[in-house]
């Protein structure tokens, strides 16, 4: 009788799991499912409350649809990631475990740690496989014709475009085992009550709803209603993805089946997708940006500033910008922001403000429901000038514009700024300080002039001597 464990991490599904469908390739195998709660680890890597929370309540729903494939699941703790070898070779010892399965991480604390459980669970006689699973083409695999990583992204796209035709199908659940040795004792959760609640159903039938929701009524109109923060034109599948409920190959299927529907929506998601291999991509290639540097390393010389007054204010949505205000103001409520939203709030806080895009980065980590270390450092990198960005770094949003642009109506800035309901669509991205004192408005006065922020920033990017010989050598790695 072959006895595996399979290890979850941010994989938390039953559907289409390479880790599980591998355990149970042998039909006699006997199988169960380990998922570790590691607090400790969890705070060494800025993982919020929410974040939190909301994979921790797909735990329930999981159990049971493991349960009926006589897959026990197993939840324990651990503080962090330096206890997982013992508890690991603990286990597969007194369960006799033959295998081990996980999906490959990316992250350079998360592959050491892998690297030592390999290492615990061998001393044990227990092999352990590590299944690609995170994006739809591997790290590694888009390559120039020279061998080495893309570092911008159209180039990168156009060669994972290439690669889309090996992506395999989607798959269902494995099939179930005739027996299992354990019960899993029953997963309790504790039910958050925070407002984040009523936007983010957990688990994996949630996921997949919502997937379908999204490719039957909103992928048509998605290339344009995806820019515009009110109309909820995007899938909203991001904290779902980073958990793992959904794969990313069941998107991939699922906008295949739509086939001959709007293309330039289909077009536009499959782009996104794109982007959310391209910086899982780069973080494996270039391990320092797991270390909070800066993947232009000349940008590192900046001297950011570190003004936790200015930074309050941000983060608590008091910028005198709406705009910016709604943005931050929706992650306090929703634990998630619209990207564009995102776009221009981080564009607001590196370049206006020229604060450390990693105190933004942070602050994201600690309160996004779908934060990724991957694709939250490379967005923050891309707003700051500071990554992989094709756009020079003299490109600064300019937040009124954006705000009528993306908010023409204001809608947006009125759900999340009540205190500008009463605003028409004209005065309410830049609302007239006396007007709003006239009118008895409690709602601060812009922090800093735009334009003189803007001349700020890009002559501290011009003082950076090195940094055009930086840029030139990103854009030619094509
Ligand atoms: C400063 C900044 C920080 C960000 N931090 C994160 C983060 O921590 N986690 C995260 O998942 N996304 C992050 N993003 C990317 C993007 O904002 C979100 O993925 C997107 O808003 C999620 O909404 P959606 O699911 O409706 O996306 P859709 O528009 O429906 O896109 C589908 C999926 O593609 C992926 N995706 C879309 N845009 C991007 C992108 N620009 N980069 C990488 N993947 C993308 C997501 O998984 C998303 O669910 C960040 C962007 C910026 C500018």
């Amino acid at each position: 009788m072959r006895r595996c464990l399979v290890w979850l991490r941010h994989d938390l599904r039953h559907r289409d799991h390479p880790a599980l469908q591998a355990a149970c390739a042998d039909p006699e195998s006997e199988v169960v499912a380990v998922y570790l709660r590691t607090p400790r680890q969890w705070e060494l890597h800025d993982l919020g409350a929410a974040r939190i929370a909301f994979e921790q309540a797909a735990l329930p729903g999981l159990q049971a649809d493991l349960a009926a494939l006589n897959i026990a699941l197993v939840v324990a703790e651990v503080a962090d990631d330096t206890q997982i070898p013992a508890w690991m070779a603990r286990h597969v010892a007194a369960w006799s475990i033959h295998h081990l399965y996980a999906h490959r991480a990316h992250e350079i604390d998360e592959q050491r740690r892998d690297a030592a459980v390999a290492a615990a669970v061998a001393e044990q006689a227990c092999g352990m496989s590590l299944l690609d699973d995170v994006c739809l083409v591997p790290p590694g695999r888009v390559l120039t014709r020279e061998g080495r990583p893309y570092t911008v992204f159209t180039p990168f796209k156009k060669a994972w475009l290439t690669h889309l035709a090996g992506v395999p199908a989607a798959r269902g659940a494995p099939p179930p085992r005739q027996r299992c040795w354990l019960d899993g004792s029953a997963v309790t959760v504790p039910a958050s009550q925070d407002s984040w609640t009523r936007f983010w159903p957990a688990g994996e039938a949630a996921a997949l709803t919502r997937l379908e929701r999204f490719i039957a009524t909103d992928l048509s109109g998605y290339a344009v209603a995806r820019d515009h923060p009110e109309s909820d034109g995007s899938s909203r599948l991001s904290p779902y993805l980073a958990v793992g409920n959904i794969s990313v190959r069941q998107c991939l299927q699922a906008l295949r089946r739509h086939g001959s529907g709007d293309a330039s929506g289909a077009a536009s998601w499959l782009n996104e997708l794109c982007w959310r291999d391209f910086y899982r991509h780069i973080l494996a290639a270039f391990p320092r940006v797991c270390r909070h540097q800066a993947f232009l390393g000349a940008t590192d010389a900046l001297p950011w500033r570190h003004d936790t007054g200015d930074f309050a204010r941000w983060c608590e949505g008091r910028t005198g910008f709406p705009i910016v205000d709604a943005g931050l103001r929706q992650l306090r409520e929703q634990a998630w922001m619209h990207n564009r939203l995102r776009m221009i709030c981080a564009s607001f806080l590196a370049k206006d403000l020229f604060i450390d895009w990693r105190w933004g980065e942070r602050h994201f980590m600690r309160h996004l429901l779908d934060a990724d270390l991957a694709a939250n450092n490379g967005g923050w990198q891309w707003c700051a000038s500071t990554g992989n960005d094709a756009v020079p770094y003299f490109r600064v949003f300019n937040p009124v514009l954006q705000s009528r642009r993306f908010d023409p109506q204001g809608d947006f800035i009125r759900r999340y700024v009540p205190e500008l309901a009463t605003l028409d669509a004209r005065s309410i991205h830049a609302p007239d300080a006396a007007m709003l004192r006239a009118r008895g408005i409690d709602y601060p006065p812009p922090m800093l002039d735009h334009a003189q922020a803007r001349t700020r920033v890009i002559a501290h990017f011009r003082g950076l001597r090195t940094l055009n010989a930086a840029q030139m050598s990103l854009f030619s790695a094509t």
